[in-house]
């Protein structure tokens, strides 16, 4: 919604929103389809680190993007495109689309999720600019009408708007909400390097045509992982983790196996890489040991953080008028 002063002057308004990372707790992913994709099962979880956006309306039309400085991400060497192939961009310029109302937009990005690291960072700040500019517009989308346009700008996009924990089929897009709110612990060891996602699901194409093995179509995830985190049984969880992409990961970063070995030996239960990586997912019994498993890992010289979840989706944390 364009908003004007008393004297007609342009009245600028900035809405905040926040969304979260996540993890895959199971990824389990099928042949390569005929259209180039794979179907896959898996459960997501939200977790406590998070993208902000910060979408103000601009007299001059148009859409612009921009890293904030808060970000807590060494960006040094990232590559972000700052332009239409933004994921934030798109999301403006899909509701932009959609809108009566729509004005110019910058959007400012604050990074915490690491880029290319697994955790759908891109995707969250396109969830959270479809969420700011629905304010900002006053476009009144219903969350079903914002899903399907999230659906639209990625895969994992959908989830990041819906947050908590959700069974994922289709490209992942297919969600169903778990009823799953126990909370459970987390350390989050980030790499100083991305892996792009689709080299690693070629990469993981190659290693089973290599082998000559024939894998079927997920259809459903395994009833286990969810009873786990229903119960927020960490110990139950740990034996049934999986992620079918980890062994691509691996193959093309070889020094995620150390990492996950590390992470087991100075005292995770379990360890995955999330998603397609490299970030790896550690699991702790309680908060107090993923602080101390953080330390510990932090003191041998890699990235770590405590994090827990699940955590809700996208959500408006402040809407100012400047
Ligand atoms: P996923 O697991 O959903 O594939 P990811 O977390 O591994 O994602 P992202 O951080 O979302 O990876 O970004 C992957 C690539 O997309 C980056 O290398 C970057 O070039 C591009 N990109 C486009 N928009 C964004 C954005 N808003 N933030 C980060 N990267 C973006």
């Amino acid at each position: 919604m364009a908003v004007h002063g008393l004297r007609g002057r342009f009245a600028a308004r900035t809405v905040r929103v926040k969304a979260p990372g996540k993890v895959n707790v199971s990824l389990d992913v099928g042949p390569l389809r005929p259209d180039g994709y794979h179907s896959v099962a898996s459960v997501y979880l939200a977790v406590s680190l998070y993208e902000e956006v910060a979408a103000t309306s601009t007299a001059s039309g148009g859409i612009t993007v921009s890293i904030s400085p808060d970000s807590t991400l060494d960006l040094d060497g990232v590559d972000i495109p700052l332009d239409e192939r933004n994921l934030a961009y798109k999301a403006a310029a899909i509701m932009a689309d959609v809108s009566e109302h729509a004005t110019g937009v910058h959007l400012e990005i604050t990074k915490r999720v690491p880029v290319a690291g697994g955790m759908g960072g891109g995707s969250a700040d396109a969830a959270a600019t479809l969420l700011a500019c629905d304010a900002l517009w006053n476009s009144g989308l219903s969350r079903d009408e914002l899903a399907q346009l999230a659906a639209e700008l990625g895969a994992d996009v959908p989830f990041a708007l819906l947050g908590g924990t959700a069974v994922g089929l289709g490209v992942g897009d297919d969600l169903s909400p778990a009823l799953a709110k126990a909370q459970m612990d987390w350390v989050l060891v980030t790499a100083e390097f991305g892996l792009s996602t689709p080299e690693v699901f070629r990469t993981l194409d190659r290693l089973r045509h290599a082998e000559d093995l024939d894998v079927e179509e997920p259809t459903a995830v395994d009833p286990k992982i969810l009873q786990a985190l229903r119960g927020g049984d960490a110990d139950a969880l740990s034996r049934v983790l999986v992620n079918d992409l980890q062994r691509a990961s691996i193959e093309l970063a070889p020094g995620l196996r150390d990492t996950l070995g590390l992470g087991e030996s100075c005292g995770a239960i379990a360890g995955i890489v999330s998603g397609s990586g490299p970030t790896v997912a550690l699991l702790a019994h309680n908060r107090e040991a993923a602080e101390n498993l953080a330390g510990e890992l932090e003191r041998k010289g890699l990235n770590a953080l405590a994090v827990h979840g699940p955590v809700p989706g996208a959500r408006i944390i402040s809407d100012t008028l400047l």
